[in-house]
């Protein structure tokens, strides 16, 4: 095919070659009809096929689960999964897996990535890129590199040393080229040692290309590249993201050609690479792709299996889990989570490119309540409600006519006159909402319009409030008793805008209230006025069902208000999670929780880690389930009930406290977000998650590599084979209980004595087995001289150091049940 593919590239005008260097959509590049090319269409993955057009696809768990499997065969399937979505769909890149490393347990799209290990979050990537690439869709692992943060994430430098760059940050994308050899790659939007990801030829050149190997599409980020001349130098083959105005494309690349400030061949190894992927998704060959299958069964069911095989059983106290359905008659469901769905909203609100549209999501309780029928009485009450739900209760609104509500006038945009009047009683409205079924499309759906809503709220008691709007597609201003409390803080249309105004209500004083809503894009729009107020009852409610209940099901987390992309704007300062804490009053809610029922088993949906010190000596288990995804509840009720093992590992060090993590506790993080020079420094080096911990001597709450099992394994290690820096270990794992389980076994190396400064014990390999009660088998696990080497600062390459090298084999960083001394 390369020879090909020259005789493709010597029919081509510079013109048609710089058209295949930026997109022709937002999605998609291509369409030279004189030489026979199509088009290649790309979608965001990597929890889904996401689709804004109405289509809806199988929401899979979240990226931190798929990790939290430590199975890459179920990586495998998984990247399978979504490939044969994207066929069904005519698609042919899924822009995934996303993997930057969690150096901050309050990086936004912690949710969407692999964890804080290079070599986990590399073989779990490797697994997803092979399976969606063996069926002719290509994969494109994002975002090289450092796009840590979300915080200013299109404009901060992240400043680090070559070592640590290389060891930590690049190595889960060098073991991805390595083996799963992927068609496309992502650079990341940020600046690395101050030079855009996109336009930096250390990164995407000569490491990608020239040392990984790496022969497909370098792919920017959504409207990162800026510069012409540096973008087309700087290893990046596509531009997107900039509409009809490219930074690789229009007359501003041809005349730097023309002039041979970019020599034509630079144009034409990018145009090759193009037509490698051309070629290796079927554009040339449309007959020959694959089928496909979108929203089948079987992808529901794989869903599901995936959910309760990524869930991690942190606690469980006396065997509390699993549950006897038949010992229980009444059960209370509590929580914030425990009836919230994560992907029934627009891409905003459901936490960034990284979303999906299902057709439906079962909640915690929606799955309990079915798994149990009517054998069990369920009683349920949130306790603590997410500011982001709390929707002014209709109690509250009089509309001008003295009726519940507020009066809403619509307008189409430039039009004087009023279309449409009604009155609305729930503040939680959208428009162009295509997904939900059964949705009908009307005129406001296809049409920008403005939008007052007038009335009065009167507050039912006394005390503090907050009023929000949260939105997106839209701007708002708020007027309360004629003065402007909310105001649009930016005007950019695709971001999610949350803003508040607090005051003191006073129990049926009326306020008059006046918003006026501008929708700005016709696309998923949405807009929700929220009340927050000292919601005593909710917790009293929820407290009273507990005592009165056999066993409360705690049901919390955080949603994707807090686990989310910046979506839009450059000095973003909010864009991550605010804290480590569970947002509301969750913990005290638990705490009390506990003590009225100390059968409180606490389930968590969430993208991080959360603080969970107050109660966790207190509960009898807890089991973290991350975004579960469309089939979550079901696979909660499951785990819960025993018809299915919790399979999952922890991929990242869960701390006690946020300066547990090194670039808290050295101040780091979130770096300066000024408009001079706005930067991140990586002082900490290689030093993060459990490297840090190890090194500092902190104790975690739950290390990385940990997770309990419904049964007990013994592991032994059997015998280690060395031939120079190849080794192949035999573990023995017996399960030595009464349930089929899985355990993970982890091989860590430590480098007995260095010439630098090395983490105290490094993943190296893990390998995942299935037993039944009782019975006993061998894994392996190999490992190679790049996994003895660190990377010499002073010589510029790997270097292993011949020496001893401890083997330490562990069910957590922690754990270690066996250790071998050997010399390289
Ligand atoms: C995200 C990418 C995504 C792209 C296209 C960007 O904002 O960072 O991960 O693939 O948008 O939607």
């Amino acid at each position: 095919m390369e020879e090909d593919f020259n005789s493709v590239l010597e029919q081509m005008t510079l013109a048609e070659k710089i058209r295949l260097c930026h997109g022709c959509d937002s999605m998609s590049v291509g369409d030279i009809p004189r030489l026979g090319i199509g088009r290649v269409t790309m979608v965001d993955g990597p929890q889904g096929v996401r689709l804004e057009d109405g289509r809806t696809t199988t929401a899979l768990p979240c990226g931190i689960a798929l990790a939290a499997c430590f199975n890459v065969k179920l990586a495998e399937e998984y990247g399978a999964l979504l490939a044969r979505e994207c066929l069904a769909n005519d698609i042919q890149v899924s822009l995934g897996p996303g993997f930057n490393l969690m150096r901050t347990p309050l990086n936004g799209r912690n949710f969407e990535y692999y964890g804080e290990d290079p070599v986990l979050a590399g073989e779990i990537a490797a697994g997803y890129i092979h399976g969606c690439q063996e069926l002719g869709v290509a994969a494109c692992p994002k975002h090289i590199a450092l796009n840590n943060q979300e915080i200013c994430r299109t404009v901060t430098d992240a400043i680090i040393d070559e070592r640590s760059l290389r060891e930590l940050y690049l190595r889960a994308f060098e073991i991805v080229v390595a083996k799963s050899k992927p068609w496309m790659m992502m650079s990341a939007l940020n600046f690395i040692n101050g030079v855009r990801a996109s336009q930096n030829p250390f990164i995407q050149q000569r490491i990608a290309k020239d040392e990984y190997g790496f022969d497909g599409v370098m792919v920017s980020d959504w409207g990162a590249a800026k510069d012409t001349k540096e973008t087309a130098l700087g290893g990046l083959d596509l531009d997107m993201g900039h509409g009809d105005n490219p930074v690789l494309g229009g007359d501003g690349l041809k005349s730097l050609v023309e002039s041979g400030e970019v020599p034509e061949s630079v144009i034409d190894d990018k145009v090759r690479r193009m037509l490698r992927l051309f070629f290796r998704t079927g554009v040339f060959n449309t007959e020959k792709r694959l089928k496909g299958e979108c929203n089948t069964h079987r992808h529901h069911d794989f869903a599901r299996e995936v959910a309760a095989e990524s869930m991690v059983l942190l606690k469980n106290d006396e065997l509390t889990l699993p549950l006897e359905r038949h010992k229980i008659s009444r059960i209370a469901i509590i929580g914030p989570n425990a009836d919230n769905c994560h992907s029934m909203a627009s891409m905003l609100n459901c936490g960034g490119s990284g979303a999906a549209h299902p057709d439906y999501e079962i909640t915690p309780l929606a799955g309990v309540s079915a798994l149990l029928g009517d054998d069990v009485e369920i009683n349920y009450a949130p306790g603590v409600i997410f500011e982001s739900d709390a929707i002014i209760s209709p109690d509250l609104l009089r509309a001008p006519d003295g009726s519940q509500g507020l009066l809403a006038e619509y307008r189409l945009q430039q039009q004087d006159e009023v279309f449409l009047t009604r009155i609305e009683r729930h503040m939680d409205l959208q428009w162009g909402n295509l997904f939900a079924a059964g949705n009908e499309v009307s005129e406001l759906d296809t049409r920008l319009f403005t939008v007052r809503w007038t009335g009065q709220i009167v507050p039912m008691a006394s005390g503090p409030v907050k009023l929000i709007v949260n939105g997106a597609r839209a701007r708002a201003h708020v007027y309360l008793d004629g003065q402007e409390i909310i105001a649009p803080k930016h005007d950019i249309w695709w971001r999610q805008f949350v803003e508040s105004y607090a005051f003191d209500a006073v129990a049926g004083r009326a306020c008059d209230i006046r918003i006026e809503m501008e929708r700005v894009k016709i696309e998923f729009t949405e807009f929700k006025l929220l009340w927050v107020q000292n919601s005593q009852d909710e917790f009293e409610k929820a407290l009273e069902l507990a005592a009165n209940a056999d066993l409360v099901l705690y049901f919390g987390g955080t949603n994707h208000r807090y686990d989310r992309e910046a979506v839009g704007g450059d000095f973003v300062p909010d864009a991550d999670i605010p804290d480590l804490e569970l947002p509301g009053k969750q913990s005290e809610l638990i705490d009390q929780l506990v003590t009225v029922n100390p059968k409180t088993i606490v389930s968590l949906i969430n993208g991080s880690v959360v603080n969970v010190e107050q109660w966790i000596d207190k509960v009898p288990a807890l089991l973290e389930c991350w975004y579960p995804g469309m089939e979550g509840g079901n696979a909660i009720a499951q785990v819960l009930f025993g018809e299915a093992e919790p399979g999952g590992r922890l991929c990242c060090t869960w701390g006690k406290d946020l300066n547990d993590y090194a670039c808290h506790a050295n101040g780091n993080y979130p770096g300066y977000c000024g408009k001079d020079h706005p930067h991140v420094k990586y002082e900490e080096g290689t030093f993060i998650g459990y490297r840090h911990f190890d090194r500092a001597g902190i104790e975690p709450r739950f290390p990385f590599g940990f997770g309990l099992s419904y049964t007990t394994f013994k592991s032994k290690l059997m015998k280690v084979i060395q031939d120079g820096t190849n080794i192949t270990a035999k573990v023995a794992v017996a399960n030595t209980g009464e349930r089929t389980g899985s355990e993970v076994i982890q091989l860590y190396v430590r480098d007995v004595v260095c010439s630098v400064v090395r983490p105290e014990k490094e993943l190296q390999a893990f390998n995942k087995i299935f037993l039944e009660a009782g019975e006993t088998k061998e894994l392996e696990l190999r490992l190679e001289w790049r996994d003895f080497a660190f990377f010499s600062e002073e010589q510029g390459k790997f270097l292993v150091e011949p020496g001893e090298f401890e083997l330490l084999f562990g069910t957590s960083s922690q754990h270690i049940f066996d250790s071998i001394i050997i010399t390289i």
